[in-house]
């Protein structure tokens, strides 16, 4: 009797967990496959079966793509039933999106730009209110010479006001975040911190933080909904806004080498977190494929350091923090983490499971 009564409360307790969110997973090793992320079934991944498509064809699920590039700021129009149909105006917005991409400016969907186009990204669009930004932008051509900035800023040059040089950031009281979480943030605004005058400092106060930070599942009321494992991994909105939007329904890790995560759509938070922190404080995409505002990353990669493109465009925008020391942080080798245990977001099970272990055993 007192193990049925265990079986239940662990079945409540584990069908409550999953309706909260199905990706909150602990460390995957001791884990039966059949309870992995399905990485199969990805946000993008019906565009591999455009590969070789060009001007003049029909293909099923192509106005998906079409609506993929007005996101992204590629076809401006906002059409509601886009067509099927490979026409001009996809053309036209593939060879942008290749050029913003150092791509063979085809004008096809040739496989080099379906492996690109597939890959996680922010959500923030590449061109913003139809202006030209990244690589297309430019009137040098691109890029090889990186005597050329890639950086780039949202329409009219938006930035914190020079009257606040101290910016505070809180976390949504919905998600309660452990510490753990909190310090990939911190290291994250740090990163910044070092190379322009400003700081940032924690907030309890959600509401009158200057920057609001949130994981989110799906549609969460600002037009931008998260799309599931992988596809678009977060957006922030420039200054003085502060909004930035996380999806839940990542695998986050907050910790340990990502590389090596046993879950193959692992995403590195702190390489995210800096990314959105670029908008944050005004920069734009950038076709600079070092640096840290290109807009994709590939699953268990990290990027955390900010590349001389990066550092660039955001003392265009604010000036050199006095303590940086340009050549001293060029000569320090990345300091990262090597452990070999990986802690994702999602630990949340992992409790409910040794929880429900416990009360089985008793
Ligand atoms: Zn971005
Ligand atoms: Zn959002």
């Amino acid at each position: 009797m007192r193990v049925n009564v265990s079986l239940v409360v662990f079945s409540i307790l584990l069908s409550l967990h999953l309706c909260v969110s199905a990706r909150f997973l602990p460390n995957i090793s001791s884990m039966p496959p059949n309870l992995l992320p399905n990485v199969t079934k990805t946000a993008w991944d019906s565009f591999h079966n455009f590969s070789g498509c060009h001007l003049g064809e029909q293909l099923d699920g192509l106005a998906k793509l079409k609506k993929y590039f007005h996101h992204f700021g590629y076809i401006p129009e906002n059409v509601a039933n886009f067509t099927d149909n490979f026409d001009v105006q996809l053309e036209s917005a593939l060879k942008t999106y290749q050029k913003n991409f150092n791509l063979n400016v085809t004008g096809q969907l040739d496989e080099a730009t379906v492996k690109q186009l597939v890959r996680p990204r922010c959500g923030n669009a590449d061109i913003v209110n139809g202006s030209t930004s990244m690589n297309s932008g430019k009137t040098e051509s691109p890029p090889a010479l990186h005597t050329v900035a890639h950086y780039t800023f949202f329409p009219g040059t938006p930035r914190w006001p020079r009257s606040r040089p101290n910016l505070t950031y809180a976390f949504s009281p919905d998600n309660q975040l452990e510490d753990q979480v909190k310090s990939v943030f911190s290291r994250a605004f740090q990163r910044w911190a070092e190379v322009i005058p400003l700081n940032f400092t924690e907030s309890d106060d959600f509401q009158t933080a200057n920057i609001r930070i949130g994981f989110f599942s799906g549609d969460h009321g600002d037009g931008e909904p998260f799309d599931g494992v992988l596809g678009t991994l977060a957006h922030a909105f420039s200054p003085p806004s502060g909004r930035f939007h996380l999806d839940l329904d990542e695998n986050w890790v907050v910790s340990g080498d990502v590389a090596n995560s046993a879950i193959a759509s692992a995403v590195d938070l702190e390489s995210v977190a800096v990314h959105e922190i670029g908008h944050l404080l005004g920069l734009g995409h950038s076709s600079d494929v070092g640096a840290i505002m290109y807009p994709t990353i590939s699953a268990r990669s990290r990027k955390v350091e900010l590349a001389s493109d990066d550092i660039e465009g955001i003392q265009q925008l604010y000036g050199t923090n006095p303590n940086y020391n340009a050549t001293a942080a060029a000569s320090v080798q990345q300091n990262d983490t090597s452990g070999t245990d990986f802690v994702h977001l999602s630990w949340g099970l992992s409790v409910l499971w040794t929880v429900g272990m416990v009360l089985l055993l008793l």
